[in-house]
Parts: C-alpha cells; sequence; structure tokens
C-alpha cells in the first residue's frame, strides 16, 4: 500500500549490503551469537576520544553555551571554520574561512549538497572503478550518469580517463563532476602520485569539468606525511575538496568539510539551509576545541599506530590462513585490506556462509558500477579488536579454501 506514495527518489532508496550486514549482526546480537565484523569504516572503539570531549564538555563557559544552544550559521561556526581553515592550511590548501569553507554533517552531506546543487538526471559523473559506494549512491539517487574508469596501483588511470574523456567529448557529451578519493582509496587503499594529481587539474580545465576531491583517510598514513592533495596544486578553482573527523576523531560527531571557489562553497550553503538550516552546534563546539586543544594532531597520531598494528595483524593472519590463490596488496594508509580472488569466484555468494560462522565482510561488487565484478572483498581492520581480526581472517580462510575446491 505505501509504494504508490513514494516519489520517484523515495522509490529509488533501497537498503544495501552494509544495512543488511548490520541487520544481520543485531540479529545475531540478540540471539547471543557474535559476528566479528571486517565491514564498515568504524573507528578503533577503544581510541574514541572519550576523555578528550568531556575535558571540553566540562569547560564550556556559560556565555559560550547561549552560542550553542541557538540557531548557527549554515556555513558553520565561524570559531569551527577558522579552526579548519589552519588545519588544512597544514595539508597545503589556502581557503578564506569566510566564505570558502562549509561545514558539513560529515562528507556524506557534502556529498548529498554536491549532487543537489550541481547535478541534473542525466548529467554525467566520472568515477574511479571501483569507488567508494556511498558515493555511487548520492550522485546516482539524483539521476546521474556514472561512468567508471579503472584503477591501476596509482589510483584512476589518466590514461584511460583520456582516452574516455575523448570519446565523450567526440559523442557531444559533456562530462560535468569527477569523483575521487585520490590518497587511500576506499576500498582499494591506492595512492595517486602528484603527477597524475597535476594531470587530473589539466584535464578538468581542458575538458571543463569539475573534480569533487574525497579526502577521509590522507590523515592516516601509515609512512610519512599526508600525501598533498589535488585542491592543493588547483589554481583555477575547479576542485571542491571534502574532509571529516569521521576517520580521524569520531564519525559520531558528524563533522564533516568543503572547501572551494566562494560561489559553490554559497550554493552549497543555501542546500543545507534546506537540509538542515544548521550543522549541531555542540558537535562544531566539540570539534573547534578538539582542533584548537591540538588533540586532532595527537588523535592522528593514535589512530596512525593503531590501525598500523592492526594492519600489520591482518596481514600476518592472512599469509597464514588464505589460499594461495588470494591476492592483495600492503595498504600504506586508511582502513581497508582490498583482496583480489580468482575470475569467477563470487564473494556475494559465500557472504552468508561467512555470516553464519560468525565472520562479515563487504563483497567488492559493492563499489563497481559493473555489479558483476564479484571475485574482490573488501575487508576493515580499524573496527575489530586484535583477537577478532586474528579469528575472523582464520574463519574467512577456511571458508575461502573451501570455496575454492567446491
Ligand atoms: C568514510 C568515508 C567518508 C566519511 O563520511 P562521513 O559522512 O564523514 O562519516 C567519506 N568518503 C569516503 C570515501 C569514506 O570512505
Amino acid at each position: 500500500m505505501e509504494e504508490r506514495f513514494y516519489s520517484r527518489l523515495g522509490r529509488a532508496l533501497k537498503p544495501g549490503v552494509i544495512a543488511r550486514v548490520v541487520l544481520a549482526a543485531f540479529e545475531r546480537a540478540r540471539r547471543g551469537e557474535k559476528l566479528i565484523s571486517l565491514t564498515g569504516g568504524s573507528y578503533d572503539p577503544m581510541s574514541l576520544p572519550v576523555k578528550e570531549v568531556e575535558e571540553v564538555l566540562r569547560d564550556i563557559p556559560p556565555e559560550d553555551w547561549r552560542g550553542i544552544l541557538q540557531y548557527g550559521s549554515n556555513l558553520g561556526s565561524g570559531r569551527l571554520r577558522a579552526e579548519l581553515a589552519k588545519f588544512s592550511g597544514e595539508a597545503g590548501i589556502e581557503a578564506d574561512p569566510e566564505g570558502e569553507i562549509i561545514v558539513t554533517t560529515g562528507s556524506q552531506q557534502a556529498l548529498d549538497l554536491i549532487s543537489r546543487v550541481f547535478l541534473d538526471p542525466g548529467d554525467m559523473v566520472i568515477v574511479g572503478s571501483p569507488t567508494y559506494l556511498q558515493a555511487l549512491a548520492s550522485f546516482r539517487l539524483y539521476g546521474a550518469d556514472v561512468e567508471a574508469v579503472p584503477l591501476d596501483d596509482d589510483g584512476m588511470r589518466i590514461d584511460a580517463l583520456e582516452e574516455k574523456l575523448g570519446e565523450l567529448s567526440a559523442g557531444g557529451r559533456r562530462v560535468k563532476l569527477l569523483y575521487t578519493v585520490p590518497s587511500y582509496q576506499n576500498p582499494t587503499a591506492t595512492v595517486m602520485p602528484e603527477h597524475r594529481r597535476r594531470r587530473l587539474v589539466e584535464l578538468a580545465e581542458e575538458y571543463d569539468f569539475l573534480i569533487v576531491e574525497d579526502n577521509p583517510y590522507g590523515y592516516i598514513s601509515f609512512e610519512g606525511p599526508m600525501p598533498k592533495p589535488i585542491k592543493a596544486y588547483d589554481d583555477v578553482g575547479r576542485v571542491i575538496y571534502l574532509s571529516t573527523f569521521s576517520k580521524i576523531v569520531s564519525p559520531g560527531l558528524r563533522i564533516g568539510w568543503a572547501i572551494g571557489r566562494r560561489g559553490f562553497i554559497e550554493k552549497m550553503a543555501l542546500a543545507k539551509m534546506n537540509a538542515d538550516i544548521c550543522s549541531d552546534g555542540l558537535s562544531q563546539y566539540v570539534a573547534a576545541e578538539l582542533l584548537r586543544r591540538g588533540h586532532v594532531h595527537r588523535l592522528i597520531e593514535r589512530v596512525r599506530r593503531v590501525y598500523r598494528e592492526k594492519r600489520d595483524l591482518m596481514l600476518e593472519s592472512m599469509e597464514l590462513h588464505f589460499p594461495e590463490e588470494a591476492e592483495w596488496r600492503e595498504p600504506r594508509g586508511g582502513l581497508f585490506l582490498w583482496v583480489e580472488m580468482p575470475e569467477g569466484f563470487d564473494a556475494d555468494a559465500l557472504l552468508d556462509e561467512a555470516l553464519k560462522r560468525g565472520v562479515a565482510y563487504i563483497p567488492g561488487s559493492n563499489f563497481y558500477t559493473d555489479p558483476n565484478v564479484r571475485n574482490y572483498l573488501r575487508l576493515n581492520y580499524s573496527y575489530p579488536s586484535m583477537e577478532e581480526i586474528a579469528e575472523g581472517i582464520r574463519i574467512l580462510g577456511d571458508l575461502l579454501r573451501e570455496a575454492l575446491k567446491s
């Protein structure tokens, strides 16, 4: 009976595989069974900044509470924008906090606002293949025509991109947006080298499109500093840069931000007005204080250390338990390990059995525009404990071996 009330957009909203796996986990927990989740990109529970946030909350003076509890700017609190401008400056990005930065409810809201502001149904968006599933979902929800460009070990293949751009433009089609996660990409953990980043900006200029650079993982670098963002090479204002506290501070605070040219940010602020008027005052206050007190830098150091250890354990366990046919590369940052199984292997079909045995992963097909690519798995090492990583990989290893034999 409900169906006939929904809009085109409402009908297009469907639960994805993450929702399904999360539901399965709840089911199991209710029955008292356990499920080792190697699925989403959740924060290490023991590293969450509980003490730091408690301390900030305790110190709030009464006059600040009045600001927190009032409506705020749709661009975000001035205090937080100033801190974010400084923080992004350290990454090589120049931004005027008055007009070139907007605070969003996580990066996901920035993706939604960008879709609303820039995309008409049928507009063309280029993404890497594979790419982040929630970005794909957002572009598609607004009717975009998504074209995929394959990745190699250095991220999006620029030769393939140039070929695609040439073909499209010869066919009279214009590309509106290119979406990329250049540093420790989700799901593959690849990093785009500097020459590709520079070339991307040149191509945007040549073919007249915008680049959406999504950078949640750049800070979680296991070797040396964060790779310089594409935005740092953008002197023509074609890059809209997104980052977030979700992977470095806390996903529950829902603090993300976008940096771009004034007109674009203004337009996104108007869309934000329509979506939620302004971001949460308390979260923004806490975020600004965590930055000002230097906690964010310390948290980044902490998760780098913790995630590196977890990555190492996952790699060791995989060496021990995974079949010879499985292939992977050591991630140099980020939260994920990307596993390639032989052609013909079906990671989607195997998920139910994995859940029964108490371990969950994300089948790689969810990161492709072509759902028939089924021989990859994405494994997360930030959320599970060390014990769970060792046990989860052992269970999964047995399962992969059995599946290969049958
Ligand atoms: C985790 C992640 C985000 C973060 O989304 P939030 O809304 O900030 O929690 C954004 N982009 C990518 C590619 C991610 O993996």
